[in-house]
């Protein structure tokens, strides 16, 4: 469709646009806080990202700069994972500097952790959310910023005439996406939520007061992460409130928690999760070493989540056979709401020993 100029010029362009679009928010995600955002990482770095990068500090992460920058050909042929480095894995501009240091000190510095698992599931889920909010909000700032740019893409004589209204062309289908996909206002009641056990205290049962919450222990070992917050879809698209959910390190470190947040009295929403996915817990494994417990996990998390990393080794074996075609092709089902069977395996497993 373009010639290898134009490619380099719309892809630097798009990457651009969303590097800018993730830079634009201009205060703080605390509530009455208006200081500057920091980068921050959803993922501590060096307790958690620093474990399962390789020697040169790489991963592999979902990125929105990148997805957008080429996204007629992502999605299909390269995934929608990237290599990079821990420093830029998971990262969002969401909390200035005091807040980041001060909210989050209980799951960020060795000497201070907390021993509760409530509020450890409260402080992670409530920077999923600041990552999703923060980071579709920004998104939904890329049409505006591309109008400014198309005037100058239009001179460019290295630019094909047909060339660029082809680029309009999917640029209106990407945006369309973009605006039906990422509705932000939908995360006000569930940011008042986390806003509302903020002032009153971190304490389980300030916290079991705004929030239904379910849990699971699962003994593997951190391959992958997931966190963040968003619709729930399962095969079908609802109008319902939206969740935060993870994968994140167990609080001992032993193991991986897998995690889901709704707000106080939408538990029957989610039947599903609060129901039927403690039930699959025995056995985890079944002879064949799947689980459906896990397979429902890693279906969610793909489903739902925009912001994963993964383990190199675990890319890289995924990548020797088919798992990763499959899983990307489960990736560009879910975001084209194709219908999918939650509880069906699909080719691929996140949570295999590498
Ligand atoms: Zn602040």
């Amino acid at each position: 469709m373009y010639n290898k100029i134009e490619k380099k010029i719309f892809k630097h362009t798009n990457g651009e646009l969303t590097k800018k679009a993730l830079k634009e928010q201009r205060c703080c995600y605390f509530p009455g806080c208006s200081k500057k955002p920091i980068k921050s990482h959803s993922f501590q770095k060096r307790a958690v990202l620093n474990k399962i990068c390789d020697k040169s500090g790489n991963v592999y992460f979902t990125d929105l700069p990148n997805t957008y920058s080429d996204y007629e050909t992502k999605l299909e042929n390269t995934g929608f994972l990237h290599k990079g480095h821990i420093n830029d894995a998971s990262t969002f501009f969401g909390f200035c500097s005091e807040h980041d240091t001060e909210i989050f000190k209980p799951i960020e510095v060795e000497t201070e952790l907390t021993d509760n698992i409530y509020e450890y599931l409260f402080l992670y889920a409530y920077r999923g959310l600041a990552y999703s909010h923060v980071s579709e909000k920004s998104i939904k700032t890329i049409p505006s910023l591309l109008t400014k740019k198309k005037a100058a893409l239009e001179k460019n004589p290295k630019i094909e005439n047909q060339s660029i209204v082809n680029y309009r062309v999917t640029q209106e289908i990407v945006l369309a996406m973009i605006k039906e996909r990422y509705n932000v206002d939908k995360y006000q009641v569930l940011k008042q939520h986390f806003e509302k056990v903020l002032k009153n205290g971190i304490e389980e049962k300030v916290i079991k007061q705004f929030f239904d919450i379910m849990y699971i222990k699962l003994p593997v070992s951190m391959n992958c992460l997931a966190l963040g917050a968003g619709d729930l879809y399962f095969g079908e698209r609802h109008e319902e409130p939206p969740i935060c959910q993870g994968l994140i390190p167990d609080i001992d470190g032993t193991g991986m928690i897998y995690f889901f947040i709704c707000v106080k009295g939408q538990k029957h929403l989610y039947h599903l999760i609060f129901e039927i996915l403690p039930q699959c817990t025995s056995p985890i494994f079944l002879s064949d070493g799947r689980s459906p417990l896990l397979v429902i996990i890693q279906n969610l998390l793909l489903m739902n989540l925009e912001n994963i990393v993964i383990r190199p080794e675990l890319y890289n074996k995924m990548k020797e056979t088919d798992e990763m075609k499959n899983m990307n092709r489960f990736y560009t089902a879910s975001i084209l709401n194709q219908n999918i069977q939650i509880s069906n395996f699909q080719g691929f497993n996140l949570f295999q020993n590498v």
